[in-house]
């Protein structure tokens, strides 16, 4: 998963842009990177937070009133500095980008360009592989209106590449681009701000920046939408692809900051709803359990499970505690390095917990390490009981559009039964959200702009119609090679 901004204004933007990466930092926080154009591209890309990456002098050199970030983390491609983004092409014109998703026909787009196109790609970052495909065909389509060629170009890159993608884009001399995967998979809102009588215009993954740099909420970048804001900041915009629209609901499972709000839902309602369902579910299946505490995984489900404690008359108790300077235990490559993480990062109020019967509340259970950690722990400081629910549905199919969701067999849910799930995590009781029910609260306010979200990773119903059984076994194969090569690297680090 990933994060993307892109500004273009009447003044300097880097500042702007570093604010708006800080705001996306949770979508990833493996590297981050900078570009900007005045009159020609700077760069600026480097490994950690953002923080990390970039100091005052970094914001200085990245002159220009147009620029586009990135915060990253990876779904393809390794930790190489060759693999982070933005990425650029000198020709034509000279073409910056950076976008969040994941095309899963990377390796083949890969070789076809080096082969048929003649545009050799240097990294194993996806991106690279959209940019070059946009590049290619801009090359080829030199129309009157240059809106037209551009057009033409995400047309292409709507029918070569496949799987999901937000992008943001500069052209040298030309404007600033923003364009979404026919889908919507990947989120894409716009923002807008009056200065000076100028209208200066903001593209990014979420909306949690906007407040800050003073750009009001315009609408979300529709689905197969390009818009192109030229350095004279006349707005194009065109709709290239129509397809039925299934953004991802996992951005308001886990993703999304919660003051996000994207294709129309705010992700705090919709995490409240979800505690709501899952607090009806408990109620409705076992009416007579005794819960004496509702403590939510630290820190993405506590939206959900203070929801869920009101709906079961339960007091909350935010019990167990994060370390929230550790970083997200998915950032670990190995297993065994996120089982350590996971031990370091959280502890337990023991004072709250002991001889209590508790609900956990997590936002999802994907290997069960978390999980089956937390029971433990609560066990340790002296729970009588612990229930596990999870406010979303058991995760068992793999991901293709931008999660970095496991190989199929290191899901928990995989080939167990619920039983087998609880028993593996050591809980007393385990608790599942019902899809429909997940949906219900995405869907309950009704400001949304979809009627069917894309939820693969729950029931194998892939929205983009071109994933077969070869396409899957593909994915785990390279999948697993990486998660091997990985586990290699490590062994030869701490050998
Ligand atoms: P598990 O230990 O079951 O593998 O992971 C479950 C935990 O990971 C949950 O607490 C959830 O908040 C978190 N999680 C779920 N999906 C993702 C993801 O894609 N990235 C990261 N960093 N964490 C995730
Ligand atoms: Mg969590």
């Amino acid at each position: 998963m990933c994060g993307i901004v892109g500004i273009i204004s009447g003044s300097e933007v880097s500042n702007e842009i570093y604010e708006s990466l800080l705001c996306l930092q949770h979508r990833g926080q493996d590297s981050a990177g900078i570009g900007t154009y005045s009159g020609k591209f700077h760069i600026k890309k480097g490994h950690g937070l953002v923080r990390e990456v970039f100091g005052r002098k970094d914001i200085g050199y990245l002159a220009g009133n147009m620029g586009i970030g990135q915060v990253r983390y990876p779904t393809i491609g390794g930790a190489s500095i060759d693999d982070l983004q933005p990425f650029r092409v000198s020709s034509p014109y000279g073409i910056m980008m950076a976008h969040n998703g994941n095309i899963f026909n990377f390796w083949q787009l890969k070789e076809e360009l080096f082969q048929k196109d003649l545009r050799m790609v240097n990294s194993n970052n996806d991106l690279e592989v959209i940019l070059n495909v946009f590049a290619y065909e801009l090359s080829r389509f030199k129309l009157d209106d240059f809106f037209d060629s551009i057009c033409e170009a995400v047309k292409s890159v709507h029918t070569r590449v496949k799987g999901a993608y937000s992008v943001v884009g500069m052209i040298a001399g030309k404007g600033l681009i923003a364009f979404r995967d026919p889908h919507g998979i990947r989120p894409l809102v716009w923002g807008r701000r009056t200065v000076n009588g100028k209208t200066e215009h903001i593209f990014s993954s979420e909306n949690t920046m906007f407040a800050i740099t003073g750009f009001d909420f315009y609408r979300d970048v529709a689905p197969g939408e390009l818009v192109f804001v030229d350095l004279n900041g006349e707005v194009h915009t065109r709709r290239i692809t129509e397809k039925e629209f299934h953004p991802c609901i996992f951005e308001y499972v886990y993703f999304a900051r919660v003051d996000a709000t994207l294709n129309g839902v705010n992700v705090y309602k919709s995490r409240l709803y979800m505690g709501e369902n899952l607090g009806k579910k408990i109620n409705r299946l076992f009416p007579n359990l005794e819960i004496d505490l509702v403590v939510p995984a630290p820190q993405s489900a506590t939206t959900a499970a203070l929801s869920c404690a009101h709906e079961l008359g339960v007091r909350y108790s935010e019990s167990i505690v994060k370390n929230v300077y550790i970083g997200r235990s998915f950032i670990m490559p190995g297993q065994e390095q996120r089982r350590r993480a996971n031990t370091y990062k959280l502890s337990a109020i023991e004072v709250e917990i002991r001889g209590k019967n508790i609900l956990v509340v997590d936002d999802s259970i994907v290997r069960g390490t978390v999980s089956k950690h937390i029971v433990q722990m609560l066990r340790q400081n002296g729970a009588k009981k612990v229930y596990f629910a999870s406010a979303s549905p058991a995760l068992k199919y793999p991901d293709l559009y931008g999660i970095d969701l496991p190989t199929q067999d290191e899901f928990v849910a995989y080939n167990r039964t619920e039983e087998q799930i609880c028993e593996y995590i050591g809980a007393d009781l385990l608790v599942y959200q019902d899809l429909e029910d997940l949906i219900e609260a995405v869907k309950r306010k009704n400001d949304h702009k979809f009627s069917k979200p894309h939820c693969a990773y729950f029931n194998g119903d892939y929205p983009t119609n071109d994933v077969t059984e070869e396409v899957l076994d593909e994915i785990e194969a390279i999948r697993k090679k990486e998660r091997q090569e990985d586990k290699l690297k490590k062994q030869l680090e701490t050998n």
